[in-house]
């Protein structure tokens, strides 16, 4: 039986494999850029306002800082406590175009031991959870060069 596929967060990623994007919005009069996207009103204090337009963000960053998380986190975190616990690593990176920092996981395999600030780093398309029918989607991010 095959898992319908299906992103954890509607509209913040499209695509599969090279063509993988990050999606936010940038405001059309000020050009500031939001992720997560804002579709509402432009957050820029200093813009009496534009349009917002969806755009793909840049596929490649700089890693800014990383973490891992060894520990269970106390609820409300919602994990099986049957299950035993996987550490994950936490990475943020910068996008220079779009001067912003965004948090992902790191591709499976990827830990910090793997990591240093200002090591390119690429996102490509990951898996958040599986059930039953479904496979979560999510973005991950791998250092640059590394084959999945
Ligand atoms: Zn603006």
């Amino acid at each position: 039986m095959s898992r319908t596929r299906t992103p954890v967060v509607a509209d913040w990623f499209a695509g599969e494999g090279k063509s993988f994007r990050l999606l936010g919005t940038r405001c059309s009069a000020c050009t500031c850029v939001f992720f997560p996207r804002e579709d509402r009103f432009c957050r820029n204090p200093g813009c009496e306002g534009g349009a917002l337009v969806e755009v793909a963000l840049s596929r490649r960053g700089r890693v800014w800082s990383y973490t891992d998380g060894r520990y269970r986190p106390p609820a409300p975190y919602a994990s099986d406590p049957e299950l035993p616990w996987e550490p994950y690593t936490l990475i943020a990176v910068e996008l220079e175009a779009e001067r912003m920092v965004v948090l992902g996981q790191g591709a499976p395999g990827v830990s910090v031991r793997d990591l240093e600030v200002g090591m390119e780093v690429e996102v490509v398309p990951g898996v958040l959870d599986e059930d039953g029918e479904t496979t979560w989607t999510t973005w991950h991010w791998r250092p640059v060069g590394v084959s999945a």
